[in-house]
């Protein structure tokens, strides 16, 4: 999964616990800014681009339920989590109806929080568009190859080599290019596996009109086969 630049506001009255959940964002690497009422997180949803918001219900002056109805209403479609302490689940309903996307009851632990923002941005982030040569289409979100419609079967790295050929179509990529992007996880390929599964690829996508050229003692080239 790539690294999301998260840029968070949270909205919380109690300063201590602002003070806790923003040192926990930010070590994870999240950028946060810290606004205390509903009325200058209203503000501040207005002139800012937010990734997120962490909103806590019960504020001074408007509260979280207003700040989503005004934040909705600008058309904005920012990701809302709710923080609420009260153990009502009306609040949480209406919370939902009036358009946040998701809710945490107080006291609740640090890692869900993060999981929880981190899920909402994610899915807030338009999908990752499709790549298509020739007749060969693959679809990066459902992780799907087709030539034709027809479905081929790959493995997962055979996929992740296929997804970063494409993506560099008509470039020589390095066989250590291709070990880089396959494997952000530290593990080991050798540079025979990546022969593998580049020969692997190139019988299952021969159909497709697409040439896999090997750039002697150092890596390949996808390009669209000459007819
Ligand atoms: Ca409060």
């Amino acid at each position: 999964m790539p690294e999301l630049n998260m840029h968070v506001l949270l909205v919380e009255d109690d300063l201590v616990l602002a003070d806790g959940i923003a040192r926990i964002l930010r070590g994870h690497s999240m950028v946060v800014d810290v606004v205390n009422t509903g009325d200058d997180a209203d503000r501040a949803l207005s002139s800012r681009e937010m990734s997120v918001v962490v909103l806590d219900i019960g504020l001074p002056g408007i509260d979280g339920f207003e700040v989503v109805r005004r934040l909705r209403s600008r058309g904005s479609t920012v990701p809302v989590l709710l923080l609420t302490a009260r153990d009502d689940i009306q609040d949480r309903v209406r919370g939902l109806e009036i358009g946040a996307d998701d809710y945490l009851v107080k006291p609740f632990a640090a890692p869900e929080l993060v999981a929880r923002l981190k899920a909402l941005v994610r899915r807030s982030n338009p999908r990752p568009v499709d790549l298509q040569i020739g007749r060969l289409q693959l679809d990066p979100f459902a992780r799907r190859a087709t030539v034709d419609g027809q479905v081929i079967e790959l493995s997962a790295r055979e996929w992740a080599v296929l997804e970063y050929l494409m993506q560099n179509a008509a470039r020589v990529v390095s066989k250590h290019q291709i070990i880089d992007a396959i494997l952000p996880w530290g593990e080991e390929v050798t540079l025979n596996a990546v022969e593998v599964y580049v020969s692997r690829i190139r019988s299952k996508i021969a159909s497709a009109g697409l040439s896999i050229k090997t750039i002697r003692g150092f890596g390949y080239m996808l390009e669209q086969a000459n007819r």
